[in-house]
């Protein structure tokens, strides 16, 4: 038998095309077209840095191959193929059992998975993910469309409520769904799924109703975004997931969460606020928010936000766009309250959660940095140790 492989494979039916893994690798083995992602077996080394910042976790999947599937061949994939029986049934021999187990061992590496995904916390409960897929998704039906930025505000974020009906969809607050805009494009294949992050939490938008909510900001020329947006009650949609391991709440009462987000970054953080309202209630001081809009007409969940307790939530809101106000971003609120954070921030107990546009991601770590130099800390330290222990969580797009 051909001495048999490991082969690294991109779920295509998962990947969101956001390319990050191509970034992520150092030595240039991730390629696409426009419509696959794909990793070429002849360079990739297993080096495994392209695992942790995928969003879907399409791309911790892998084959035993005895010939690599080719780029060429991958780039037209709909689907990633089953894996295929590869053991040698010749002989009885002492080398084919030898090849047989050595077969065994890696198929039971390949199922594993790399392991290498971003470290949730300790005390989250343990995600379902992939449940549905592009080829198998969920029918939705639309509960509610609203819309949550003022008319005349300079953008227009909705509030989408999804009736799960009577299936089982376990998602976690900081979760992920992937919605596929019908049709296909210009080659004719399906157009490519666009990741939604929910906002109401695991128990749906009161408690036991099977059902969810994301937060969803129409973009200019948007394909997925404006057909979500203009979706009227009981249209039906096509969903997929759930999908995300690591950005999750803890479930240990003690812990204290730093969330910080802008516009739609918000959909976790108003998840995690109501799971802690329907399970903690009585616990106070242990959430800080920081959110960051032109407005405070264009800051999506504002009504509603002010009404949660200051004491159970610690709200800091910064608007760039007031009329005679001074502009104002997130990193200068979570700057205006350092002596506070300060002594989070090396708390064992703290968890860090940034969520929005990827441009809020330097500021918000340059304020960490000098919270911690004003308190004589090395905020790298002080990060590393967050990462390690699943207590540092980024998501932005
Ligand atoms: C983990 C994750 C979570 C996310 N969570 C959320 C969420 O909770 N809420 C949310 O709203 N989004 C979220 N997103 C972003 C979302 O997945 C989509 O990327 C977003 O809605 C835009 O998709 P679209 O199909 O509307 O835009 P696309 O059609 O993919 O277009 C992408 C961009 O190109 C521009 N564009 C497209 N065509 C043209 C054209 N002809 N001329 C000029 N410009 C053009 C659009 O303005 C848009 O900004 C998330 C993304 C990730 C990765």
């Amino acid at each position: 038998m051909t001495q048999p492989l490991k082969q690294h494979l991109i779920d295509p039916e998962i990947c969101i095309r956001c390319h990050t893994c191509e970034d992520a690798c150092p030595i240039g083995a991730i390629t696409h077209n426009d419509d696959n992602v794909v990793v070429d077996a002849d360079k990739c080394e297993h080096c495994l840095h392209c695992i942790a910042p995928c969003p879907t976790g399409s791309i911790d999947n892998w084959r035993v191959v005895t010939t690599a599937y080719s780029v060429q061949e991958q780039l037209e994939w709909l689907e990633l193929p089953e894996q295929q029986d590869i053991l040698a049934t010749t002989s009885d021999s002492a080398d084919t059992q030898t090849e047989n187990a050595d077969v065994i061992a890696l198929l039971a590496q390949a199922q594993q998975g790399a392991g290498e995904m971003a470290c949730a916390p300790a005390s989250a409960t343990r995600p379902v993910q992939n449940l549905f897929t592009q080829s198998e998704p969920l029918r939705a039906r639309v509960q509610g469309n609203f819309r949550l930025t003022e008319q005349g505000a300079d953008s227009d974020v909705r509030h989408i409520i999804l009736d799960l009906s009577n299936a089982s969809f376990p998602y976690l607050e900081g979760q992920s769904v992937g919605i596929t805009p019908p049709g296909t494009n210009q080659n004719g294949r399906p157009h490519r799924l666009r990741l939604y992050t929910v906002s109401s939490p695991r128990t749906g938008e009161r408690p036991d109703t099977n059902n969810l909510s994301l937060t969803v900001k129409r973009e200019n020329h948007g394909l997925c975004s404006n057909y979500i947006c203009d979706l009227k009650r009981d249209d039906m949609v096509n969903l997929t997931g759930p999908f995300g391991s690591s950005f999750l709440i803890p479930n240990d009462a003690q812990t204290r969460l730093i969330m910080v987000c802008t516009g739609t970054g918000s959909a976790p953080f108003r998840a995690f606020t109501m799971q802690r309202q329907r399970e903690m209630a009585a616990i106070n001081g242990s959430m800080k928010l920081f959110f960051g809009a032109r407005t405070p007409q264009s800051l999506p969940y504002f009504g509603p936000l002010n009404k949660v307790p200051g004491a159970f939530l610690d709200k800091h809101f910064a608007f760039s766009r007031v009329e005679n106000r001074p502009k104002t971003y997130v990193q200068d609120r979570l700057r205006a309250d350092s002596s506070s954070l300060a002594k989070w921030l090396i708390d064992r107990k703290t968890y860090i959660y940034i969520c929005g546009l990827k441009a809020m991601e330097s500021g918000v770590e340059a304020a960490f940095f000098d919270i911690m130099k004003g308190a004589d800390q090395d905020w790298q330290a002080v990060k590393t140790e967050m990462l390690k222990d699943g207590r540092y969580h980024v998501e932005t797009y």
